[in-house]
């Protein structure tokens, strides 16, 4: 029975203390965070989408709650950027980064995906799905998505950007069949326009200050937008918006056949690339290295 007693009062105590870290944003050291007002979790059951400039089915955001999205990484120095920008403010976002950078950047988007931000895709080489034939978007799609893999070494969430948001219906048809999410936006920040980072925070917070809620599309790979990003999360914190994370409540499963492809563009690699060195290399034979070394002249 004491034991028991014990058992429940250590659980009540967890609970306690989870619901009060989640509360006061505790393990943040900056008193003036935007913290994570609300985590969503979202059944990508059918590929649902998200974002009212192209889909209106869900309405889930309340006034004054803003998601952060963002595209085209990872990217050198800018992508670190808005990573710190984010870790100072204690809050969290969606990243839609590009198989190739993944690949070519993998240990800055195992940053992204280790700071516990959701990593989708957001095709193998940004190509414009509306061109070009049906098979060429599965490949961009599943490619993206097993780079991304490849490069956090975990399967990537179901959440999915199309690049210059066009949306054939043949490639959305598909995404649900895979039961992957599509995301729009609610307001564009067209931040790849702007050099200043200064036109970045005020195209954001004018947008907003019209619609008074939305999932904003960036770039962290925009050097204007890398450099924005405090001064956004400050204002955004300054005039009482709240930031709602989405997760996914099961990651994408990845198809063996893209995986490979992904893995077969790895600069240099070449089959059987992926085993251990030492499965592959194995010393057979070695001079005996006790033998006196024959003295320099
Ligand atoms: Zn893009």
């Amino acid at each position: 029975m004491r034991i028991a007693a014990t058992v429940a009062a250590i659980w009540v105590v967890g609970i306690a203390g989870a619901a009060m870290a989640q509360a006061q944003g505790t393990q943040c050291a900056n008193p003036n965070a935007l913290g994570i007002a609300r985590t969503v979790e979202i059944d990508t059951t059918a590929g649902p989408g998200f974002g009212f400039e192209q889909y209106k089915a869900h309405d889930f955001l309340l006034l004054k709650e803003v998601v952060f999205t963002f595209d085209d990484g990872p990217w050198p120095n800018n992508t670190k950027a808005v990573l710190d920008a984010l870790a100072n403010h204690c809050t969290k976002a969606i990243f839609f980064p590009i198989g190739k950078h993944a690949l070519y950047h993998p240990e800055i988007l195992k940053e992204v995906a280790a700071a516990g931000h959701s990593v989708g895709g957001h095709t193998w080489s940004h190509a414009n799905l509306s061109k070009g034939k049906g098979e060429n978007a599965i490949e961009e799609i599943e490619k993206g998505f097993s780079a991304v893999k490849l490069a956090i070494g975990t399967n990537p969430v179901p959440f999915f950007r199309f690049p210059y948001l066009q949306d054939p219906e043949a490639a959305r048809t598909y995404l649900g069949s895979r039961n992957i999410a599509m995301f729009s936006h609610d307001l564009d920040s067209f931040d790849f326009k702007m050099r200043k980072p200064e036109d970045v925070v005020k195209s954001i917070m004018t947008k907003l200050e019209k619609k008074g809620k939305g999932i904003i599309l960036m770039h962290d790979f925009q050097q204007s937008t890398a450099k924005a990003m405090p001064e956004l999360l400050n204002e955004l914190k300054a005039k009482g918006y709240k930031v709602v994370h989405m997760k996914a409540k099961a990651p994408v499963t990845t198809i063996a056949k893209w995986d490979e492809a992904a893995k077969g563009e790895i600069k240099g690699a070449t089959p059987g690339g992926d085993r251990p060195t030492a499965s592959v290399v194995r010393t057979i034979e070695e001079a005996n290295t006790n033998q006196p070394v024959a003295a320099k002249k």
